[in-house]
């Protein structure tokens, strides 16, 4: 089961790909995840990565196709897998495409997210990262236990410099110019699904299983 999570910066879709990836035992592959754990070691592509993930624009293609095809290469990727953020542009999803084919596959499922712009920006001023494992809050949404505290490993809790507001407008920006035709592409290929993200965690996360099937 090959899945892609599509939707704007803060629809929820990294919290749904989690919960798809524990529900069907396959690997979730998040490209912003993979960039701030490289940003965290201080490695060359992190350091890359941080100058445009800061200013709220895309890193470029040519440092993330590689990436994510060496990613989506290995063993335990071999029953399926979901992406998480990526792919973000035109050329990223034609890059994933032309890979699959080499190897007679393709992408079985794409479901988009959708939450209107107004709702994103009040999201993402409430959205808390942990400093260690990446894990994700809402001070509103999904509180922590214990404020500031994550839950799952006891550091602290952060607004993330991309989720500050006049980072957030610019990421919608970049989303609406570039993301969003990847809805078209994957209409055209007859894998697009739509879930409504206005809904509850939960309800959300229903709308999506009856989509793959189970
Ligand atoms: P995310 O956690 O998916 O919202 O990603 C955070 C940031 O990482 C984005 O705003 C981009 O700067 C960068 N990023 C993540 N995935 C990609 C991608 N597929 N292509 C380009 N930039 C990406």
């Amino acid at each position: 089961m090959k899945i892609i999570m599509l939707g704007a910066p803060g629809a929820g879709k990294g919290t749904q790909a989690k919960m798809i990836a524990d529900d069907y035992g396959v690997p979730h592959i998040s490209t912003g995840d993979i960039f701030r754990a490289n940003i965290k070691e201080g490695t060359e592509l992190g350091k890359k990565a941080k100058s445009y993930m800061d200013k709220g624009e895309l890193v470029p293609d040519a440092l993330t196709c590689d990436l994510v095809m060496d990613r989506i290469a290995k063993e335990d990727c071999k029953n399926g897998f979901v992406l998480d953020g990526f792919p973000r542009t035109i050329p990223q999803a034609e890059a994933l495409t032309e890979a699959l084919q080499k190897i007679d596959q393709s992408m079985d499922f794409a479901i988009d997210v959708e939450v209107d712009d107004e709702s994103i920006i009040a999201r993402m001023g409430g959205r808390r990262a942990c400093t260690e494992c990446g894990a994700t809050y809402h001070i509103v949404n999904i509180p922590p236990a214990k404020e500031g505290i994550c839950d799952r490993c006891g550091s602290a809790l952060v607004l993330r410099d991309d989720d500050k507001p006049e980072t957030v407008k610019k990421r919608l920006s970049v989303y609406h110019e570039q993301t969003q035709p990847l809805i078209d592409y994957y209409k055209e290929q007859g894998i697009l699904h739509a879930v409504d993200g206005m809904l509850s965690m939960e309800e959300v996360f229903a709308a999506i299983k009856k989509i793959l099937g189970a």
